[in-house]
């Protein structure tokens, strides 16, 4: 059998450093809000490179909270991509804001930047770009051809932590840049959790109330705001895992070039593109095939995982149709939905298990 991802064998190779450091968490029964906690707040600013680092309890709270701290409300529009998880929408949908669907470009799977510059009206307030899969989309590009400054951009780096473009690291270009460590992502944690990263102080002051009832000192609550806090169990094993994030990345990055070599001039076969400029982790590797259903099949008889990151484009999931009507064809969205299927990808992912698939695959005519 060989899986879509593997959480066990990564486990089995730091057990003895997180049982460690778990004990020591224990021994000082002190769960919320902790020395682990600023740790990795200061460890993961430095590592994006910017001033200040929030965490909080999911990617979505995270997506939440960077809309709220720049004041974004109803009749507000923010423009995004309809081929990403459902989070991404969501967070427009709490604060009220209208989502406003760009579609994606069909060689990186990301938004598209002519796309998004058609989509802006003096109501745009806000763009958020996902770096799907890993593969990093150009935010320094898409800013130049932005005529009003005041338009904040919002990276969703879910999937793309230790991703960069131009040397700059996915999180650190747009205005606020939004993490997941939920256990399946590059930097994954046991359970939920999440950061935000800035280099606005105002932003960031306001998010760190967000996230805690609204207040900064204790028992006083300036807003209206949230329980959504990163605990100390879940940051000490996030502090031992990013020791490791860049060295895993890179073997992902193996594993995709061995895919890429292997899948190489197969009729009826598209491979993921990345981009020329960027540092892609492949959160997913994820090809698009019209045979893409018997691919599916075929692999299933042959005991290999695979996924369909995403079946539905978002403009056709209810949470959005029971709130919004919209005619538009989002073409390129809805051709990958039907023909995207990601491959088993995950660091310890054996040379012989990618011969494996590529050889299952490569019998489907
Ligand atoms: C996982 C994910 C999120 C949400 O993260 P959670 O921690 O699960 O809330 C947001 N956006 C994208 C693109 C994701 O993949």
């Amino acid at each position: 059998m060989i899986p879509q991802f593997d959480l066990k064998k990564e486990f089995a190779s730091i057990e003895k450093e997180i049982r460690l450091e778990l004990d020591n968490v224990f021994s000082k029964a002190n769960y919320v809000g902790g020395e682990n906690v600023n740790l990795i707040e200061k460890n993961i600013a430095k590592y994006i490179g910017v001033k200040y680092a929030v965490s909080c309890n999911s990617g979505t709270d995270a997506l939440h909270f960077a809309l709220e701290s720049l004041n974004i409300k109803k009749g507000d529009e923010v423009i995004t991509t309809p081929f990403t998880f459902i989070s991404t929408l969501e967070a427009i949908m709490y604060v009220g804001a209208t989502p406003i669907f760009a579609d994606i470009d069909l060689e990186s799977y990301n938004i598209n930047k002519k796309e998004i510059l058609k989509k802006i009206t003096k109501k745009t307030k806000a763009i958020i770009p996902v770096h799907l899969f890993g593969n990093p989309f150009d935010v320094d590009d898409l800013k130049k051809d932005i005529d009003n400054k005041s338009i904040k951009i919002i990276e969703d780096c879910a999937q793309s932590f230790g991703a960069g473009i131009n040397c700059k690291r996915t999180g650190s270009i747009g205005d606020i840049g939004c993490f997941s460590f939920y256990p399946t992502k590059n930097l994954g944690c046991y359970g939920d959790g999440g950061m935000i990263v800035t280099n606005s102080e105002e932003n960031y002051e306001i998010i760190k109330k967000l996230k805690n009832h609204g207040s900064s000192k204790r028992y006083h609550h300036d807003i209206i705001g949230f329980n959504s806090r990163l605990d100390e169990i879940q940051a000490a094993i996030l502090n031992i895992k990013l020791k490791y994030i860049d060295k895993l990345n890179l073997k992902r990055v193996g594993v995709a070039n061995m895919y890429n070599s292997l899948l190489a001039d197969i009729k009826n076969i598209s491979l993921p593109k990345k981009n020329k400029n960027g540092h892609h982790v492949y959160h997913q590797y994820t090809i698009s095939s019209d045979l893409r259903d018997e691919i599916k099949l075929k692999l299933e008889e042959n005991n290999i995982g695979s996924a369909i990151y995403y079946p539905i484009s978002l403009e056709k999931q209810k949470a959005y149709t029971s709130n919004y009507q919209n005619l538009e064809n989002y073409k390129n969205s809805n051709f990958l939905s039907n023909t995207c299927l990601s491959l088993p990808m995950f660091p310890q992912l054996a040379e012989e298990n990618i011969i494996e698939i590529c050889n299952v695959i490569k019998t489907i005519k």
